[in-house]
């Protein structure tokens, strides 16, 4: 994290990244200063590039007086330049959650009925729907938790399925039952190769981040 101070009339037209300018970020309520931590350009940047679509961001940096004025809890990570209120046009605010949970953003609200996503760059997990407090796990459709260790041939268990689910999202038709067997390994190479990841059968981290992000 690195969070820099800027000047909306000296840098507004700045460019942070190849598609946003500091002036998308700056405080709605037109104050000058304006905060922004160089991790939350990143994760708007990988979003921007990953759905290739624009990206309207409806608040950011907001000075204390302002996030006051909106409604904003006191401490709010938009007062400290980390956080980030997004749409990305045509897309759903759970599909954004869903990516920005599998490009690993700890601090991520869904709001439904608003249509927007909220992004921050805190460091713990915290992720929610709707409105603080409302807290939830994950944001994927998989009934089926990651597994946190690597899997192949006779691996077994939920772990298992989860990876049947998401290479059957991808079209698959695999029987989600647990077990790796001969039809997964082929599966899971088949995957592999098209991805340019080591074509080994063997699915360790690098392999599920790619899975994960696939199927959003
Ligand atoms: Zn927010």
């Amino acid at each position: 994290m690195s969070v820099k101070s800027y000047s909306l009339k000296k840098d507004g037209n700045k460019r942070l990244s190849t598609n946003f300018t500091l002036r998308e970020l700056v405080s709605k309520d037109g104050a000058d200063r304006a905060l922004v931590d160089t991790k939350l350009i990143d994760y708007l940047q990988q979003i921007r590039s990953h759905f290739k679509k624009a990206v309207i961001i409806n608040s950011s940096y907001r000075t204390t007086a302002h996030n006051k004025a909106v409604g904003g809890q006191p401490n709010s990570y938009h007062t400290k330049g980390m956080a980030a209120d997004i749409v990305v046009s045509g897309v759903s605010a759970k599909r954004v959650a869903q990516y920005a949970e599998a490009i690993g953003v700890k601090g991520i609200g869904w709001y439904e009925t608003q249509r927007f996503t909220h992004i921050d760059t805190r460091t713990s997990k915290y992720y929610w729907k709707d409105k603080s407090g409302n807290s939830r796990n994950t944001f994927s459709d998989c009934p089926y938790a990651e597994p946190s260790s690597n899997l192949t041939v006779n691996s077994s268990g939920n772990g298992v399925k989860w990876l049947q689910w998401h290479l059957n999202n991808l079209g698959g038709k695999l029987a989600v039952d647990g077990t790796f067997g001969a039809k997964t390994k082929a599966a899971v190479i088949a995957y592999q190769k098209e991805h340019n990841l080591a074509a080994d059968g063997i699915v360790g981290g690098a392999t599920r981040k790619s899975l994960k992000i696939e199927v959003i």
